[in-house]
């Protein structure tokens, strides 16, 4: 298996990059019964009219390469196995695409980090402007993946298929469910169809828009959902069926940050008998902004809007809430005039931040403006 391999930018992991050559008599999306292992070279694959897709895998790790019994007194550990062990579990993925593959990471999705996403960001937007791919596949973990999604989203510049994907049981667990999750994430990434949807996140035959996507279950394969909007797809076999309409909005809605961090926004997380000393504590580590899981429609108790009052007059508040569907109301409970808070939308904390950071990032402090970015879909 021919394979070029460089230290990964900023030296986050081993980057092993290969191409999978896709058999003459291939079709797209056809059914696959070979388990021969796939051809390999280290050109890049031009791309030819009527030639298969070509569709590049980005693996940063997760359950989706994760091990059982890997250390003792625990289960599992993500992040073990490469990107070829990805590929050659799923028969005839090269079948369905050209496939390119590069190891950015190898991590647990509770470890992703700015520095990642952004080494995620620029390489995808590298790999559309050199018209080196005409889909990406990212492998990850599923505890952030909205996170990483809803980032990518946001900063990516193209309307070519962005597709996350991970597994809720590990590679060499009993029926693991990677290997038909990445077989169908890399149908999705190779479809015409999927293009002008943004980033996407495809799990047990599901796929959702990462704006509206959320991890919903510690366990279930059936974890992820879209509350406030539903799925905007769905996968079977190799059908592939889109129930949403595409976005409307133009890509990219922010520029890729500069450096290798964002700016530092804090969530803090409201319940009953809530005393203000997570605000306080994100004020005094510097956050400049901070959102807010609240209770209900965004709220929390009295002391902690106060205090979020005074953290406001120079860093950005937005109410978010805890309770996983629905809108935050803007001056239902809260007064948000006021006190010049923005609320979330329908984003959940966890994508509020996200995003919050993004606006930080070009100069966005307005609240007026927060909300209209928040609002903006
Ligand atoms: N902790 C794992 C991760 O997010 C869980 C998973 O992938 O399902 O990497």
């Amino acid at each position: 298996m021919g394979r070029r391999s460089t230290i990964a930018l900023l030296g986050l992991a081993l980057s092993a990059v290969l191409v999978v050559g896709c058999g003459a008599d291939s079709g797209n999306g056809a059914a696959v019964t070979s388990l021969a292992p796939p051809r390999a070279s280290t050109t890049v694959v031009p791309s030819v009219p009527g030639a298969p897709p070509r569709v590049t895998i980005l693996a940063t790790g997760g359950t989706i390469a994760g091990k059982a019994n890997a250390e003792p007194g625990v289960g599992y550990k993500a992040g073990q196995a490469s990107v070829q062990d990805l590929i050659s579990a799923v028969p005839g993925l090269d079948k369905i695409a050209t496939l390119q593959a590069e190891s950015i990471a190898n991590i647990g999705s509770q470890d992703m980090n700015e520095e990642i996403w952004l080494t995620l960001a620029r390489r995808i937007n590298q790999l559309f402007a050199d018209n080196a791919t005409d889909g990406v596949v990212i492998t990850h973990g599923t505890d952030t993946i909205e996170e990483t999604s809803f980032f990518l989203d946001n900063v990516v510049a193209t309307d070519k298929p962005v597709v996350l994907v991970g597994a809720v049981r590990p590679a060499n667990a009993l029926s693991a469910d990677g290997p038909a999750n990445l077989r169908a994430a890399v149908s999705i990434a190779a479809a015409p169809a999927a293009r002008g949807r943004g980033a996407m996140v495809v799990l047990n035959d599901t796929i959702h828009s990462a704006r509206e996507v959320t991890k919903t279950h510690t366990s279930s394969m059936q974890t992820f959902a879209s509350p406030n909007t539903g799925p905007a797809g769905y996968v079977s076999g190799d059908s592939i069926r889109f129930v949403t309409t595409p976005q409307s909005h133009t890509r990219p809605r922010f520029p890729v940050p500069d450096g290798s961090s964002l700016p530092r926004v804090d969530i803090v997380y409201s319940h009953a008998g809530m005393r203000p000393d997570q605000v306080d504590d994100a004020v005094r580590h510097g956050a400049k902004g901070i959102v807010l899981a609240g209770v209900g429609d965004g709220n929390t108790a009295k002391a902690v809007l106060d205090a979020l009052a005074k953290a406001n007059d120079d860093r950005v508040v937005v109410r978010s809430t805890r309770v996983g569907s629905g809108e935050v109301v803007r001056n239902a409970e809260v007064n948000d005039d006021e006190l010049g808070f923005a609320t979330s939308a329908d984003l959940n904390p966890a994508k509020a931040r996200v995003l919050l950071q993004l606006l930080l990032t070009v100069g966005i402090t307005d609240p007026v403006r927060v909300q209209q970015e928040m609002n903006a879909r």
